[in-house]
């Protein structure tokens, strides 16, 4: 094989309903086409509130990390949540459930080496209060944890991204089907993944003099 796709992931990414409101779908797009990533499929839906639940319905072991995150989120605020983090993690479900369904929002499926771990990068942090400045959430939005769980609702942080390969595969194929998911190679992979680019570059780059 003459490109190196051997860290090629896949990650399901949303523009969530506050990210179209604002305006945001092109620059967010910008940041994974600049970065080197594939868009390979991509549409807008207004989510129904079922479609919501089957993207926010997570399996156990996550469910359980959502609320020990929360928990440790209040402990810094000096509050004490007496609840199982399970309880928790489906209160705030419900929340996102009611932010997700909303209105419009643009799916997308991201693909490149190591999408995942690039991707969440360039979204940011959840928390927009401690997110990396030059992400999303940091450089477009001013809510935080701080601000929601007072309002009783979900962080708006603008996009969605799959936190892990296993999380993506399910993700979308809730999004998309197989024939919305495009098989094509975009010219700037040549330099991205080619095993030999800097031999066949020396000789296209030279002038014909
Ligand atoms: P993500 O993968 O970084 O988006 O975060 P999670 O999968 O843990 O949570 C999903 C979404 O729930 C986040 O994007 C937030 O919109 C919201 N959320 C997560 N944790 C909290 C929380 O502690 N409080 C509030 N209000 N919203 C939260
Ligand atoms: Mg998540």
């Amino acid at each position: 094989m003459a490109w190196n796709l051997k860290f090629t992931e896949r990650s399901l990414v949303l523009i969530k309903p506050d990210g179209v409101q604002r305006g945001l779908v092109g620059e967010v797009i910008s940041k994974f086409e600049r970065k080197g990533l594939k868009i390979v499929a991509m549409k807008m839906v207004w989510p129904t509130e079922d479609m919501s639940r089957k993207h926010y319905d997570q399996p156990e072991h996550a469910a359980r990390a959502l609320g020990e995150k929360t928990i440790a989120a209040y402990k810094e605020k000096g509050i004490d949540l007496d609840k199982d983090p399970i309880d928790i993690a489906k209160d705030i479900q419900k929340k996102l459930v009611h932010y997700l369904s909303g209105g419009p929002v643009v799916a997308m499926v991201i693909e490149g080496a190591h999408a995942i771990t690039h991707v969440r990068k360039i979204r940011g942090g959840t928390n927009p209060l401690s997110a990396d400045v030059g992400s999303i959430t940091a450089d477009y939005t001013v809510d935080s944890y701080f601000i929601a769980d007072d309002d009783g609702r979900a962080v708006r942080n603008l996009v969605h991204a799959s936190g892990s390969v296993e999380e993506a595969e399910v993700e979308i194929k809730i999004w998309f089907s197989e024939q919305e998911i495009h098989d094509y190679n975009l010219a700037i992979e040549e330099i991205l993944y080619s095993r030999e680019w800097e031999n066949t570059f020396r000789k296209i780059v030279k002038g014909k003099k």
